[in-house]
């Protein structure tokens, strides 16, 4: 893809060449490839680089006391109560530039756009890059998101990285001061909403050939660990018919599972992602085999009837061919509804922007959104990414598409403003 040059004002040109400069060293701790996890060096850089770019683009840049990132663009009063939009500036290893990034720096070209116009709001803009969403360091994720939404817990101080790193002596070799921390936490009064542009990191909108789609909901997901228990026996002397194949049982379990995912609406999905077959080994009936199941839908209601069928179909084939099922629920994550009428401004600001009636979608995967849903109104905006792919060098956006995101951003944010006077109207009326 050949980039056009960088834009001197504010264009989803310069968010995607800022995003590409901040995919190398010095901004990653892998001068191979991307890798930015919570609070490293490259981590530390990346603050630097991204205060600058705030600054210029006039907001007041600052670094919470959980490492976050955040410009402020003051409204027409001072301490005015925030729109706040942001994502995450962490990667997985081997990452992709524009996973959480792209929407920090669409954020930054907002409010850009704005002051090249000297518009101000009645609200103050913020502009937040969180220092961890992935989970890549520690082993929870979201940990700086749930710093600012104030649902971090005490404990989570305690956690270890790989080298035995605790959170709390993690902070302290970042320079922040781990007795503030709770200084994190935004009061609910402070922000009027959060929005959050994202890449799609799915194939749906180039499928349809869309360039920006919004989001109804993150979806909401099961996890099951699934043991199957048969009889081992000598591969060679065991008669077919005599059987209970473990893996045998399995395998049909998997393909009863797909089965399921497939048969429900566009955004139900079932996974067997990972499986294991004791013994193990070529010359042994298998016995036993463990395997995850994965189930999202946008809805709880779609999920939980998906989870009844799944169990229900592997019920039968464990009774049809004689082996034992235990089904242990590991994980039970609620669906995370974007606020309706933040969706419906979302929706005009992209038919605005593209001139066509906007697509929305569910998010399969979990993002900030969904931990600052608990503090404030939240909508999503998901903007095409090739072939789907993300997590993978290989994420790529195209400028044109970053161009209409900025779009539709700042039509939101005029929408969301027209919206507050309406109701500020009819509240003197
Ligand atoms: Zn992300």
């Amino acid at each position: 893809m050949v980039i056009p040059p960088m834009r001197e004002t504010a264009s989803g040109i310069r968010a995607v060449v800022r995003c590409d400069e901040l995919g190398t060293a010095p901004y990653s701790d892998d001068p191979a490839g991307l890798f930015r996890p919570y609070l490293g060096a490259g981590h530390a850089a990346t603050l630097d680089r991204i205060a600058a770019w705030m600054t210029e683009a006039g907001m007041t840049a600052r670094i919470d006391a959980a490492g976050n990132i955040l410009g402020r663009y003051e409204g027409q009063s001072p301490d005015a109560p925030a729109l706040m939009i942001g994502s995450h500036v962490d990667s997985v290893r081997d990452a992709g530039r524009y996973d959480g990034m792209l929407g920090v720096m669409l954020g930054i070209e907002a409010v850009a756009w704005f002051a090249e116009r000297r518009r101000r709001f009645p609200f103050a803009i913020e502009v937040i890059g969180f220092g961890d969403e992935e989970g890549s360091r520690f082993p929870v994720s979201m940990l700086a998101t749930r710093a600012v939404a104030g649902t971090l817990a005490g404990q989570d101080l305690d956690l270890l990285d790989a080298d035995g790193t605790s959170l709390a002596t993690a902070l302290e070799i970042f320079g922040l001061d781990v007795a503030r921390l709770d200084h994190a936490a935004r009061p609910r009064e402070d922000v009027l909403a959060y929005v959050e542009a994202h890449i799609e990191q799915g194939p749906v909108l180039e499928a349809e050939d869309r360039a920006l789609g919004v989001v109804s909901a993150i979806a909401a997901q099961f996890r099951f660990r699934a043991t199957v228990c048969g009889v081992a026996g000598h591969a060679g002397t065991m008669a077919m018919r005599l059987r209970r194949d473990a893996l045998a049982a399995a395998a049909e379990m998997v393909l009863a599972i797909e089965r399921i995912g497939g048969a429900g609406t566009d955004d139900l999905v079932a996974t067997v992602g990972r499986m294991e077959v004791r013994p193990g080994v070529p010359n042994v009936v298998p016995g036993a085999v463990e395997f995850s199941i994965d189930i999202r839908a946008g809805t709880g209601a779609v999920r939980d009837r998906a989870a009844e069928a799944v169990r229900a179909a592997l019920a039968g084939i464990a009774g049809a061919r004689q082996v034992t099922l235990d089904l242990e629920l590991q994980q039970d994550l609620k669906a995370t509804p974007c606020d309706p009428g933040l969706t419906r401004l979302m929706e005009q600001a992209v038919q605005h922007a593209m001139g066509i009636a906007p697509r929305t979608l569910v998010s399969g995967a979990g993002h900030d959104a969904m931990v600052m849903a608990g503090l404030a109104p939240m909508s999503m905006l998901f903007i095409r990414c090739a072939g789907g792919i993300s997590h993978n060098p290989a994420e790529a956006v195209r400028v044109e598409d970053a161009d209409l995101a900025l779009r539709a951003m700042t039509d939101f944010i005029e929408r969301f403003d027209a919206r507050a006077a309406a109701s500020a109207q009819q509240g003197t009326q």
